[in-house]
């Protein structure tokens, strides 16, 4: 969590302690409570056949370890729109996000607390990936033999794909 020492709205100084259930910043002074909430990704699964894209870092945390394409979502964005200008940037290929398949939340990392929001996408032409600036390298993997990935949350994306593939072949 971040810390606020200072009222955003008067500038005296916070207290951290109970209010509306939960221990939060808030102000004696002009009664406001600073509510945080975890900042919301798009991490995305896109798939073609049975080889799935991931991306090499190319910046820390984790810089040159494999990753799933994605990123935060930006003010005035869906998750869908975030999917689709993180997948421009990082690979250069155009896509349509097509399903929510699910959630990870991770606290306290190192941009705070994060929702990572899985989401499955279409892509048209694979033709012109190419790793965009955010990326050392985007390649495509065997969904059973991908590399483990950078971090925790993704891996659990990847579960949940799986998972949900095992269920509608049954
Ligand atoms: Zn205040």
């Amino acid at each position: 969590m971040k810390k606020l020492i200072y009222c955003s709205q008067c500038s005296k100084k916070n207290s951290f302690s109970q209010i509306d259930g939960e221990i939060r910043y808030h102000c004696s002074h002009c009664n406001t409570i600073h509510y945080q909430n975890p900042k919301p990704t798009a991490t995305l699964i896109c798939m073609k056949n049975d080889e799935i894209l991931l991306v090499k870092r190319a910046f820390e945390p984790a810089k040159g370890e494999w990753s799933l394409p994605g990123g935060f979502i930006e003010l005035g964005e869906t998750p869908e729109d975030a999917a689709k200008r993180e997948l421009k940037e990082e690979t250069n290929l155009e896509g349509e996000a097509i399903k929510l398949i699910g959630s990870c939340s991770h606290f306290n990392s190192i941009f705070g607390d994060v929702l990572l929001l899985g989401l499955t996408m279409k892509i048209e032409k694979w033709d012109n990936l190419i790793p965009g600036d955010d990326a050392q390298d985007a390649k495509l993997f065997k969904l059973n033999d991908s590399p483990e990935m950078a971090f925790e949350c993704h891996n659990k994306i990847l579960s949940i794909y799986k998972k949900s593939l095992t269920k509608l072949s049954l």
